[in-house]
Parts: structure tokens; C-alpha cells; sequence
């Protein structure tokens, strides 16, 4: 019998950052038999936000992972309500079909589910760039200066980055502007009464109220449960000066009825924007980092499980095939772009036509339908609400009602639609010269906006 100590088998894939993308897509590796790392720079106990998300039931569904229950659910939210900025108009919405979900508590399970299907987490670990040979991602630098190799190597590290922005390819290393950034935060109070009123409007328990266009992005309250409220905000970046904290701090001072002992909540920033390239040479993004957050709402965690789950599915195809070149792993920018990506770039063109116009603006845009219940029902399901703007838009023009707003707002929805249909073009296979004509193509039709 030899002696020798067996060689310890390679990493198929290293991940980077324990978020909600990079355990949903150690998880569905690992189930598959492939030897999978994560390297996290927080430790374990840090992990997962101290709040709860509101986050689209159908994503649990579609990523394979079963719904959370006991007291990972915090509560089923299947109405929301928009009101204008300035609280004018309400829309009441009956198709939300979320749930609000302690992330802790999700996350605790996610690594668990992760680790029992035999992914290695590797915990206070941070890396600092990727490594290359030739046109190929390899591996990860550790702060230590150490290196881990393996045949793929995926950024799942959300606003930060970390080896996207050192690849210097295509748009991987594009630096964002501060208008592709939301200051967001929120706080959880308890409350004396359940007589909770903003803006003039009585807060229902079971309603999960927006406030849209106010400060240039987005408030909400909403009641976890019959004695505490969810207040928070998220703010445009380089749009508006007042941070996201001071929106919410400023209402819990307004309202005798909330306690002022702040029980959970936080914030950070969040990348609101079409998506970046997803794939390279043994590399693949997925999550915030690869810019999947909806845009209008800042929603980015049922979208990281859907992104994962489709990496996850093209990754092991490409693993199995030995065929990890940028060709092999195209399909999951493909299928990216289709599922979600194109309606996330159509509501980042309507995000930056929308944060051009006063907070006035907004509010008579939303009191006269031009959108609309469907619209915002479509919007916050992460759809792009082709059609039916334009209908009403020209409606407005024939009735010559505020005509300058109603040009500028036609303006914003032909973009949108262009963008949504350049998105479509995407070419289905990977060829340098055409996708990088398409990207510029996109690029253009941003700048647009810019040059107004
Ligand atoms: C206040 C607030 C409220 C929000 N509310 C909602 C909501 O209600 N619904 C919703 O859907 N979304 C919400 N979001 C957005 C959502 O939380 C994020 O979009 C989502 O968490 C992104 O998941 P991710 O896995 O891509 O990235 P992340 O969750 O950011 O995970 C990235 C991980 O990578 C690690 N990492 C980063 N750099 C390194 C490095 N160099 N080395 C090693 N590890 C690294 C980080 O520590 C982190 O753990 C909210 C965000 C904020 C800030």
C-alpha cells in the first residue's frame, strides 16, 4: 500500500462573499458533488442584515430553496399601497405576493443548507483581487498575500466588487457613477398605537405602504407584525443631498405614537442599474455585484437567489463539459438577461428619466394615471411596464394637459422601450465584435440621458 498522503482534490469553484447569491449558488454546486469554497470577510455571527426584507415569494420557488417558515417568515404580504410624493394619491396594489423574511434567520439557514450539502466556508477571510493567466481568471488573492486557485472563480460580493472592478475587460471594471447608487436604511420601533398615520393616510396592518419619488428614490412603512413598524427610505445618490437615515429618523421624531428605542435596522448602499457583464474566461458575477438589483425598487435579494440558481445551472453544465471559456458560461448571461435582466435595464433607463423630474413633477405624473395601477403592479414584480405608459401618456397629450411634462415623460418611456429592445438583441452567442458593438449600443443610449 503507497504511503503517499492522497493530494487533496482541486476547487472547482471558489466563491466570494457569503451573501444571499454566493450561499444559494454554493448550495446548488455543492447538492451537485462539486468541491466548493466561499471565502467571507465577516465572521458568521455578522452574517445576514439585523432586519427584514420584503422579498418576492416566487424567488424561493424558482431558486429550488423550500419558503421560510416559523420565525425566518415574519409575515405574508400580498397587498402593497404607492403614494405620491406628496402624499396626494394612493394605489392600492393586490398582487405582491411577498413575504417579509428575517435575513439573519434566512441566512443561518442558507449556509447551513450550503455546508450540509458539503460547501467549505471559510469565515474573516478577505480577498483583495483575482488572479489571472492570460485572458483566464484562476484564482483569488487572500489578504495574506496567499493565493487559491480554481477551474472557476465567481464574485458574488456584492456592492464592493472586489474582482470584477480588478478586471480590466469589457465593462467588468467600470467604475459606478453615484447616480447608480441608493443610500438605503431602515429601523424597526414598536408602537404604542396602532393608529399609525403618514402623510394623512391611515396605515393598515397587513399593507406594505411606498412612498414613491420622494428625495429622488423610495420610503416605505410597513408593520411586521400588530406592534412593530418598518420604517425606512432609500435615496438616489448624486440626486439628492439628505441621507436615508435623516428621512427616517426625521419621521419616527414626527410621530408620538413610535417608541424611540431603535430595536433592529441598518443600512448601506445599494447598486441600482442595468446589469454589467456577467461572464468572462472562468469567471461569472452574480447578485448586487453584478448589478441584478431592481432598480425602482431596490429589491436585490429574491433577484440574487434567481441569478444564482441560473449560474448555478450553467456553471455545472460548463464544469461537466470542461468548457469554462466565456462561450461556455455565455448562456447564463443569456438566460440572465431574459428572465430578469432586460426589464432591470428598461426600469434603470425609467429610473434615470424619472429622477430628472421635481418631486411635483412626480406626484401630478402619478395623480393623473399616467402610472397606473398595472403599471406599479407590474414595476414592483420586477416587470417593465411597456404598454401601458404610452397609452395613457398620449391620452394626456391629446387633452393638452401639461403638455411640456408630457413630452419629456414620452421622451423617458421611448427610451425605456429602446433600451428594453436593445436588451432583446443581445447576441444568444458570445462574438467579441458583436457583443461589444451591442454594448457600446447600450452605452450611447445611456449617455443620452446624461447630456439633458
Ligand atoms: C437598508 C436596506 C434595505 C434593503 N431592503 C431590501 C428588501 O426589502 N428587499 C430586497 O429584496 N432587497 C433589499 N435590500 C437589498 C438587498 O439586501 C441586497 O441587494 C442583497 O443582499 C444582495 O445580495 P448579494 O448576495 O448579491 O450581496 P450581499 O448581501 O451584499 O453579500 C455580499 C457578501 O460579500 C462579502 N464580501 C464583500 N467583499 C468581500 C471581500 N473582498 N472578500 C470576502 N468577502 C467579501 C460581504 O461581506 C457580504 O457578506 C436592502 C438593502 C439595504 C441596504
Amino acid at each position: 500500500m503507497s504511503k503517499k498522503k492522497p493530494k487533496p482534490k482541486p476547487n472547482d469553484v471558489i466563491i466570494v462573499g457569503a451573501g444571499i447569491a454566493g450561499c444559494v449558488l454554493a448550495f446548488h454546486l455543492a447538492t451537485a458533488d462539486r468541491k466548493v469554497i466561499v471565502f467571507e470577510k465577516k465572521t458568521r455571527e455578522e452574517m445576514g442584515p439585523d432586519w427584514c426584507d420584503s422579498v418576492e415569494k416566487e424567488a424561493f420557488s424558482f431558486s429550488g430553496i423550500p419558503p421560510p417558515k416559523g420565525k425566518e417568515k415574519k409575515a405574508e404580504r400580498d397587498h402593497a399601497a404607492i403614494l405620491s410624493p406628496d402624499f396626494s394619491k394612493i394605489i392600492h396594489l393586490d398582487s405582491y405576493n411577498q413575504w417579509i423574511v428575517d435575513r439573519k434567520l434566512l441566512h443561518e439557514r442558507l449556509v447551513g443548507m450550503a455546508e450540509k450539502a458539503g460547501a467549505e466556508f471559510v469565515f474573516e477571510t478577505e480577498i483583495v483581487e483575482p488572479m489571472g493567466k492570460g485572458q483566464w481568471v484562476v484564482g483569488v488573492k487572500k489578504k495574506d498575500g496567499k493565493v487559491e486557485n480554481a477551474r472557476l472563480i465567481v464574485d458574488c460580493s456584492g456592492e464592493e466588487r472586489i474582482l470584477g472592478k480588478n478586471i480590466e475587460i469589457l465593462d467588468l471594471n467600470l467604475k459606478l457613477p453615484e447616480t447608480d447608487i441608493v443610500d438605503a436604511y431602515r429601523e424597526l420601533h414598536k408602537v404604542d398605537s396602532k393608529d399609525i398615520e403618514w402623510g394623512g393616510h391611515k396605515i393598515e396592518q397587513n399593507v406594505l405602504y411606498y412612498r414613491y419619488g420622494y428625495e429622488k428614490g423610495y420610503s416605505w412603512l410597513n408593520f411586521e407584525d400588530l406592534e412593530h413598524l418598518d420604517i425606512g427610505a432609500g435615496v438616489g445618490k448624486g440626486f439628492s443631498n439628505r441621507s436615508a437615515k435623516a428621512i427616517v429618523n426625521d419621521y419616527i421624531n414626527s410621530n408620538k405614537e413610535i417608541q424611540k428605542e431603535k430595536l433592529r435596522g441598518g443600512g448601506g448602499k445599494i447598486v441600482v442599474r442595468r446589469p454589467l457583464t456577467l461572464v468572462w474566461y472562468g469567471f461569472m458575477m452574480v447578485g448586487e455585484a453584478a448589478a441584478q438589483v431592481l432598480p425602482s425598487m431596490g429589491f436585490g435579494t429574491g433577484s440574487s437567489m434567481k441569478a444564482a440558481k441560473i449560474a448555478a445551472e450553467v456553471a455545472l453544465k460548463a464544469l461537466q463539459r470542461k468548457e469554462l471559456s466565456i462561450d461556455g458560461l455565455w448562456e447564463y448571461q443569456v438566460r440572465y438577461i431574459k428572465e430578469r435582466g432586460r426589464d432591470v435595464a428598461a426600469l434603470d433607463m425609467m429610473r434615470n428619466g424619472l429622477q430628472q423630474f421635481s418631486e411635483e413633477e412626480a406626484s401630478f405624473l402619478i395623480n393623473k394615471g399616467i402610472f397606473s395601477k398595472n403599471d406599479f403592479e407590474k414595476l414592483i414584480n420586477a416587470k417593465y411596464p411597456k404598454v401601458n405608459i404610452f397609452k395613457q401618456i398620449d391620452s394626456m397629450l391629446k387633452g393638452i394637459s401639461r403638455p411640456k411634462l408630457m413630452w419629456k415623460m414620452r421622451k423617458v418611456a421611448q427610451r425605456s422601450n429602446k433600451i428594453f429592445s436593445h436588451y432583446r438583441k443581445m447576441p444568444k452567442e458570445y462574438d467579441s465584435k458583436k457583443y461589444l458593438a451591442w454594448m457600446l449600443g447600450h452605452m450611447h443610449l445611456f449617455e443620452e440621458i446624461r447630456k439633458e
